[in-house]
């Protein structure tokens, strides 16, 4: 039998008089968009009840914000904070990553040792990017032009990568898998060659969007909005294009090529500068979990996030089974059925009927330097905007919501509970 670990002084944050146990009433793993919005609410609607976080990383990220920092608008180092200052106030910190589920027991287990019990269970670990899934990526980012925007570390050199991109071929991938934020690998293409337009160097510059995907985007609206825009910057799609390896010293990218569903052929092509959105998938510790899904996501129901299996177990975010965009926007609207079907159990012993998630997600598609389409849309891929305006036009009020207001919503609004 494992031993049990208490939870050291350190790791505990906040009211100090928080009894060091290893059983919560409400536990929350991960301290991320979603992890920390719901404790937030959660901590604002049961002052007096017994709320923990299992999170092991010391920073928090806003990750919306990477695209922004890779593309020279603003530093990188805007884009975080120290877990400790947005873990709500008398909510306790358990600095550890769980490993293992047992919710017969209604119990986790931790990479330190520590079995913690819980009444409620929020699960919230986010995505895993899987940069190992395509050969001689993880070990080449960062050299010979290979850079992401899907790593924290990489922001500088997608920066450094469209400097020096003069003319050649610069091309930009989407994967096949589940990722985070739809629009993103797009948003850093447009950015880039926005860059390159106003220096006068795009015309020398192939751009290639190469995606496993068979559209340009997965809502009809938006696709077509989008199309002047690639228009525009002479962007060349090529669909049904997953990126299986790299052959970096020669600077060139191979594809699987895909038709009906199946791997048929495969292409390479040169780069000068290879932008990658990895493969991403559930964490593995969910994927091996009792709380999985057939495809490894925590299976719940799409419109509760009550666990289809066990009903004290919730799950929003990018790590749960929901078909919507994996996005901060769909987190802000998930929160807010999870804290109420939580408040409602706790209180009444029910969950809130009233309260049901409609697919909601948003992709502000950045697409050149004050330009913006804002695509809002809920599980039928039906446009649901939030202003009265047309949205599917490029707008600079649009491109300022998002870098100027929309980080002061979510540090101040979203993540203290009040959005
Ligand atoms: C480049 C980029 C651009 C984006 N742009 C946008 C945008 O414009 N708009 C938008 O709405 N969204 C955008 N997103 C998506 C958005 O950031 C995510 O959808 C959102 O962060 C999901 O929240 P989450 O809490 O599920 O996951 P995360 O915020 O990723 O947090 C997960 C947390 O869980 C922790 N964790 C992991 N494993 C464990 C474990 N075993 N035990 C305990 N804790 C664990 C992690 O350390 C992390 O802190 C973007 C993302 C990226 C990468």
């Amino acid at each position: 039998m494992k031993t049990l670990h208490t939870i050291s002084g350190k790791d505990v944050k906040g009211d100090k008089s928080l009894p060091f146990t290893t059983h919560h009433q409400i536990l929350i793993i991960g301290g991320g968009s979603a992890g920390i919005t719901v404790a937030a609410q959660l901590r604002k609607k049961l002052s007096e009840n017994d709320i923990a976080i299992i999170e092991p990383s010391e920073v928090h990220y806003y990750q919306p914000m990477w695209t922004f920092n890779a593309a020279g608008v603003f530093n990188k180092e805007k884009s975080k904070k120290l877990m400790e200052d947005v873990i709500p106030k008398n909510v306790a910190w358990i600095k550890d990553s769980v490993v293992a589920f047992h919710p017969d027991q209604n119990s986790v287990e931790t990479a330190g040792g520590r079995i913690i019990s819980y009444e409620y269970l929020v699960v919230a670990p986010g995505i895993q990017v899987d940069w190992d899934k395509v050969d001689g990526l993880a070990e080449n980012l960062g050299t010979n032009g290979i850079c992401s925007i899907y790593s924290y570390r990489s922001l500088d050199y997608v920066q450094e990568c469209i400097k020096n991109t003069k003319s050649g071929t610069a091309l930009f991938t989407q994967p096949n898998t589940k990722f985070k934020c739809g629009g993103a690998p797009q948003k850093i293409m447009y950015l880039a060659s926005d860059t390159w337009r106003k220096r006068g160097d795009l015309n020398n510059i192939n751009v290639q969007f190469t995606t496993g995907g068979s559209v340009i985007f997965g809502v009809k609206e938006v696709a077509e909005a989008l199309g002047p825009v690639v228009k525009r910057y002479g962007v060349e799609p090529k669909f049904f294009h997953n990126l299986k390896a790299i052959k970096a010293e020669k600077k060139i990218a191979v594809y699987d090529i895909y038709k009906d569903g199946k791997v048929t052929d495969q292409a390479e092509i040169k780069f000068d500068m290879l932008h990658v959105t990895p493969p991403q998938s559930s964490p593995d510790f969910i994927k091996m979990s009792p709380l999985a899904d057939a495809e490894g996501w925590v299976d719940v129901d799409k419109h509760s996030l009550q666990h289809n299996k066990y009903p004290n177990i919730f799950s929003l975010g990018d790590a749960g089974s929901t078909p919507n965009a994996k996005t901060g926007a769909a987190v802000r609207k998930q929160s807010r059925v999870v804290t109420g079907n939580l408040v409602a159990l706790l209180k009444s012993g029910t969950t809130d009927t009233s309260l049901s998630y409609d697919g909601y997600g948003s992709c502000p598609l950045i697409t050149g330097f004050g330009k913006l389409i804002l695509a809002e849309f809920d599980y039928n891929n039906k446009i649901t905007p939030s202003f009265p305006i047309n949205q599917m036009k490029e707008r600079r009020s649009m491109y300022h919501m998002k870098k100027d207001l929309l980080p002061i919503m979510y540090w101040e609004g979203m993540l203290k509970g009040r959005a």
